[in-house]
């Protein structure tokens, strides 16, 4: 069994992105610079945003955080994405989700100007990523993607279950690795809450991809002997032991289903640490391709 370590390879990229950047700087450039919207004060959003701004920080980006106070009206939050479209300093911006629920998420993501949309949840990049397309891939399945391109995984031919349809990882992962390419070639069953026998689809499964956001959900005796297990399960379970008052934890019970892998990501330091380097990848395309516009 080996580890893919999201960890390790997080600090690879973001190595590599802050030499582009000191290369950048040397030259007299722009350097890249991500804004991230949040509205209220969600604890695992604040986290979340903290940490990528710190990481912004560290490989020699800008970054700007606009923290708008939870009774934040739609029509103001509009007004401040359209001021960040606007904005020739700002190359890619995020709204941190999940927004308070007088704001329609929708109306808001279908706000933010596609060539800014580093997360790459607008409609014009999720169309273009579909049809294999220069776009923004959401971070999480880009980082995924990544993750075994990385360690050489073969996924050719291979069968890939992917558990769960959210906007944001089932569905985008089971495109990209259903498409050509290197971690990619595979044959893609996506699978959620309204399938039947599910472990029928899991036992047969060379590569797991779950994403559902159920504690220890993917056992030992739903897998077969060489799976390829990518966990993207993040849940925050409360734990009076420890100073947090929580532990996190994955979708797979990785006591039970690591023996029979040939690859496990762990929870923490597996898929998310991978989702803020490949958002700070992102970010520097959004720069390069700014820069490509300006000089069209
Ligand atoms: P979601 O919460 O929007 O949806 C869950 C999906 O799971 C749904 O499509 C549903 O059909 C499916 N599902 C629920 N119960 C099921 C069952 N019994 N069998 C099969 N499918 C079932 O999904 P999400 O936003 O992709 O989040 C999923 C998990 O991934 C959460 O724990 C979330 O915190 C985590 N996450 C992690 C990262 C990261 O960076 N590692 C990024 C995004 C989400």
């Amino acid at each position: 069994m080996k580890i893919l370590d999201g960890k390790k390879v997080s600090n690879d990229i973001k190595n590599e992105i802050a030499e582009v950047v000191s290369q950048m700087k040397e030259n007299g450039e722009k350097v890249p610079h991500l804004a991230a919207v949040l509205v209220g004060n969600d604890g695992a959003s604040l986290t979340y945003v903290g940490s990528k701004v710190r990481s912004c920080k560290r490989i020699g980006f800008e970054s700007t955080l606009i923290h708008l106070p939870s009774e934040t009206t739609e029509a103001a939050l509009l007004k401040e994405v359209e001021a960040l479209n606007n904005n020739d300093a700002i190359d890619g911006y995020i709204v941190q989700l999940p927004l308070p629920k007088h704001i329609d998420e929708e109306k808001v993501l279908m706000a933010v100007h596609p060539d800014k949309d580093v997360d790459g949840f607008h409609p014009t990049n999720f169309g273009k990523m579909a049809l294999d397309m220069e776009s923004f891939i959401p971070a999480t399945p880009y980082g995924i993607m990544e993750l075994l391109r990385r360690y050489d995984v073969d996924t050719q031919g291979k069968h890939t279950v992917v558990i769960g349809r959210s906007h944001i990882v089932g569905r985008p992962i089971s495109i990209l690795m259903s498409q050509k390419g290197k971690a990619a070639n595979s044959t893609v069953t996506l699978t959620h809450s309204r399938t039947k026998d599910l472990e029928v689809f899991t036992k047969d499964a060379d590569i797991i991809v779950s994403a559902l956001g159920v504690p220890d959900f993917l056992k030992g005796d739903m897998v077969k002997e060489g799976v390829v297990i990518i966990d993207v399960g993040i849940t925050r379970v409360p734990d009076d032991t420890k100073e947090k008052g929580y532990y996190i934890t994955g979708d797979v019970d990785f006591a039970q289903v690591s023996p029979k892998a040939s690859y496990i990501t762990p929870v923490p330091g597996g898929v998310g640490p991978m989702t803020i380097a490949m958002l700070l990848k992102n970010t520097l395309l959004a720069r390069e391709r700014h820069n490509n516009r300006k000089n069209a």
